[in-house]
């Protein structure tokens, strides 16, 4: 047996790891079963390069709950460590063996899919173990050894007993985080972090009944087996080429991603880049029903199938954390804060890359099947819209999709607005005027009174519109939006205006000084001249100005709750 003092420079370093090394405790588990994954991932690489003269096989990953002894046991088939080893790679805090490893294996092994690069992880065990052991035999043929630490830098290692190869590491569960003991809580913790990980992780026994035999008789019992229960799939459909996955994988892929969620997306994105940032994933078009604010399921950040976190802030465009799905980047440097991840700049290119992806998806799909697309409209517009108000490289693109429906269930383009109306709907200074109702039922006598003079009326709804009108009226200066209801639909209007009045014009004044006093005023005005047979006596229109001026002040906080609209009055 030897004994010796881990290499750190401040006395006693666990205390501050403890504290202060992570705030989640939990994810001490996800830091075990990442070092199992990257010991089986090593040796599959050894093996495949002929450096190891040894057989792979189909290496598991099991984790293990020993209510009674109050231990936790992580074990893997993978390299194991010789005694040198353990001195080298665990009793130096802060040296990574990952890190070494992709050192000198550069080329061949950076697509190996190695996770660990900080050499801290291994010690986020004290954040709930009193006592850590390490049972340890290499693939070479040196003899087992036991690594034992009881949170002061004191250590000993000693030979072991352990004849296959691989790694156990056995937590001794500090009396403050017995929940660790709990089942349902390591499931759980599973599921979150290690859910897509590479290598088979196993966690207990599951039974199923065989189906029965064709010949077997009538009263025969069903057999039952128990077989391990494997946590994870370690070839989640975003590690695939798209080229290899159908449809039904997609929606598969969202069932398991989400399994509480019945909604099937409306399309997907596949992502699918190596430079000059590694990355991939696969995003979802969710629909966006009336739950808009309900953003639960939300997108999932990956680091080598490791879950870190579904916090995508500064990652992915704003406009885009309505959708959902899976992000996977070895590239993301995430022990930083957050004000410096939106500084960095391969964080920014991802940023681009991803808006720019999805503005291509949306092109292909508008293209490609135009009527599908013109169907999804209404549970994809407000996304975009708010990615057209938000982000100017993704406003660029989206002109050549966004679309504006009109009550009666036609679909244009800016574009085709101007080419089709531009007619009928030339204004006296030359503008071309784009009706629009925001509410069919609430605004369905003025649609009417347009449509009888053979006007198009559009169907613009979306909470935020009203900024994307100022925003597209700015930008070209040849269109200006008028609300169907709204007063300066005189200037379309009124030049061909020949209903004749059914009243006098003492009938007019009398029902004008009626009107006016039920109707507030200046934000209303009422106007006696009926624009058309079937219209009402009067009509009472609301200053375009006015109304624009209170629907933003309304809607100037943002949607979702995602922060402030960008300055545009
Ligand atoms: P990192 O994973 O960032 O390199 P860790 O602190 O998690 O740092 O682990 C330190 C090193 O200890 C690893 O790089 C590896 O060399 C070694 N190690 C940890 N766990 C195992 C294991 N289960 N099997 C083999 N080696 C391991
Ligand atoms: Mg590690």
């Amino acid at each position: 047996m030897t004994t010796g003092k881990i290499n750190v420079s401040v006395e006693n370093i666990f205390p501050l790891i403890k504290k202060f090394l992570y705030s989640d405790h939990e994810i001490f588990l996800r830091e075990l079963v990442s070092n199992a994954t990257d010991a089986t991932l090593k040796l599959k690489h050894l093996t495949s390069i002929g450096e190891a003269n040894v057989e792979y096989g189909n290496p598991v990953i099991e984790v293990k709950i020993d209510k009674e002894g109050k231990k936790i046991h992580v074990i893997d088939q993978g390299l194991g460590m010789t005694a040198e080893e353990v001195e080298k790679y665990i009793n130096q805090v802060a040296f990574s063996g990952a890190e070494e490893f992709l050192e000198k294996y550069k080329e061949s092994a950076k697509d190996s899919g190695i996770i660990g690069h900080f050499g801290l992880g291994f010690y986020s065990a004290f954040m709930v173990a009193e006592k850590v052991e390490i049972i340890t035999k290499s693939y070479k043929d040196e003899p087992a050894v036991r690594w034992m630490c009881d949170g002061s830098p004191e250590f000993t290692l000693e030979p072991a007993e352990k004849t296959d190869r691989g790694t156990e590491i056995i937590l001794h569960v500090a009396e403050d985080s017995l929940e660790f003991l709990d089942e349902s809580k390591i499931l759980s913790l599973l599921n979150k972090y290690n859910k897509f990980m590479p290598v088979p992780i196993k966690f207990g026994t599951k039974k199923h009944t065989l189906p029965k035999a064709e010949d077997a008789p009538e009263d025969a019992k069903a057999e039952e087996v128990e077989t391990d229960n494997i946590i994870n799939n370690p070839n989640p459909a975003w590690t695939k080429q798209p080229a290899e996955l159908n449809d039904d994988d997609y929606k598969n892929f969202y069932r398991e991603l989400y399994p509480m969620q019945f909604e099937e997306p409306l399309f997907n994105i596949h992502l699918n880049v190596d430079y000059p940032f590694n990355l991939t994933g696969i995003l979802y078009f969710p629909k966006l029903g009336a739950d808009l604010q309900i953003q639960k399921d939300k997108i999932q950040l990956y680091q080598n199938q490791v879950f870190v976190t579904d916090n995508v802030e500064g990652i992915v465009p704003e406009f885009l954390t309505m959708l959902k799905g899976v992000i996977d980047s070895p590239d993301i440097p995430l022990n930083v804060s957050r004000s410096y991840l939106q500084a960095d700049g391969n964080v920014k290119k991802i940023s681009n890359y991803i808006t720019r992806k999805v503005s291509d998806k949306l092109k292909s799909l508008f293209t490609e099947n135009r009527e599908d697309f013109e169907q999804k409209w209404n549970d994809i517009k407000v996304v975009l819209e708010y990615g057209m108000l938000s982000e100017p490289k993704f406003y660029e693109k989206a002109g050549a999709f966004t679309l504006y429906p009109t009550v009666d269930g036609k679909y244009f383009t800016l574009e085709e607005l101007k080419e089709n109306l531009k007619e009928k709907h030339t204004d006296k200074d030359g503008k071309l005027v784009l009706l629009y109702a925001g509410n069919k039922d609430a605004q369905h006598s003025y649609i009417a009174a347009a449509a009888e003079k053979g006007y198009e009326v559009l169907l613009l709804d979306s909470p935020i519109i009203s900024h994307l009108i100022q925003k597209l009226e700015s930008d070209n200066s040849d269109i200006t939006f008028v609300r169907v209801d709204s007063d300066h639909i005189d200037n379309l209007i009124k030049k061909e205006d020949t209903a004749i009045s059914k009243l006098s014009d003492e009938e007019k004044e009398t029902l004008k000084t009626i009107v006016e006093g039920v109707v507030p005023q200046p934000a209303y005005t009422v106007q006696l001249e009926p624009l058309d047979s079937h219209a009402a006596p009067f009509l009472i229109t609301q200053p375009e100005f006015m109304r624009r001026m209170k629907e933003m002040s309304q809607t100037g906080g943002g949607m979702f709750g995602m922060g402030n609209m960008p300055e545009m009055y």
